[in-house]
């Protein structure tokens, strides 16, 4: 059985710095940072020189890649954002959109503006608001129909490709556990939850010596699904990033949640985001103690093995 040290888990949280104002490099800073930097979020320090806004973005950089986590639901604030950090968005290796949601895509407007070839991995859907294309053999036919009364006139396209606002994207389209670069898995889910039923999802698993860093979008599948998808990549957790989905959910759902993660799954620690609910930080900063890892809106959450986590056991 895992037991997680929490007091080596405190580095993490208190190593957890504000890139508000801070210069784009601090002195000293490694040439190779491994951290994952909060871009786009409804929460942070009073002080910053970022805007507040609901949504959801983030940067990764870890092993010299640098990855993208979704653009922020508003490309104005994204790139006042992606600017406030010091962020070169022309020097990214991919990126991920989580979701379809206009809180994760809406950045998509600045980002393609800056750097239009840039591959964008997104889950695949059918019709999907990133486009796609079916085989002209998906639908029925009825030849007895007259021309005029029959798609394409009786003579369809071999495909026929679905519309995006984004058409000059890069994308690539994921729906089975991928890994993109070494080290770096995409870990699609399914929503079974009314009201997001069938919505894809990919979130990021980041290896580390330590154990797994997984980022979230929302977790629309819910986070227990989530890190179960995730757990064939390593089966140490060592922290969750991001967005819960637990906004409006009651105390106890949220309680139930956060004991399942730290007990049933051994995660070590969480720097919750975006909808994981005021009531969620504050029952995950209760739940998982030194393993609360506060991360509003600019905050640099170093992720480097030996960084705050506890080492994996022997
Ligand atoms: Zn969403
Ligand atoms: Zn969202």
């Amino acid at each position: 059985m895992r037991l997680p040290c929490r007091s080596v888990l405190l580095a993490v949280a208190l190593a957890a710095t504000s890139a508000a104002g801070a210069q784009p490099r601090a002195a000293g800073a490694a040439a190779s940072p491994a951290r994952v930097t909060v871009l786009y979020d409804a929460f942070g320090s009073r002080s910053s020189a970022m805007t507040k806004d609901w949504g959801y973005a983030a940067l990764v950089e870890y092993g010299g890649a640098r990855i993208l986590f979704d653009t922020g639901n508003d490309a104005a604030i994204f790139a006042r954002n992606v600017h406030a950090a010091g962020v070169d968005l022309r020097t990214l290796d991919f990126v991920v959109v989580s979701h379809r949601h206009g809180d994760h895509t809406s950045g998509l407007n600045h980002l393609l503006r800056v750097n239009p070839r840039v591959k964008i991995y997104a889950p695949r859907e059918a019709y999907g608001v990133f486009g796609g294309s079916l085989p002209e053999s998906f639908y029925r036919r009825a030849d007895s129909l007259p021309r005029e009364e029959r798609y394409f006139e009786g003579e369809p396209p071999p495909s026929i490709r679905h519309g995006t606002p984004w058409p000059g994207a890069a994308f690539v389209f994921v729906d089975s556990l991928t890994t993109v670069a070494p080290g770096v898995t995409l870990v699609p889910t399914v929503s079974d939850v009314a009201g997001t039923r069938e919505l894809r999802e990919l979130s990021l698993s980041i290896r580390t010596p330590d154990g797994q860093v997984l980022l979230v979008g929302c977790s629309h599948a819910g986070i227990e699904r989530v890190v179960a998808a995730a757990v064939p990549v390593d089966s140490a957790v060592r922290l969750i990033v991001g967005g819960l989905h637990l906004a409006s959910a009651p105390d106890s759902v949220v309680e139930r949640t956060a004991l399942a993660l730290r007990d049933r799954w051994h995660v070590q620690g969480v720097a919750p985001g975006h909808c994981t609910g005021e009531p969620g930080f504050a029952i995950f900063r209760r739940t998982f103690g030194p393993g609360f890892v506060y991360a509003g809106l600019g905050t640099r959450i170093p992720i480097a093995a030996g960084s705050g986590a506890p080492a994996r056991p022997g």
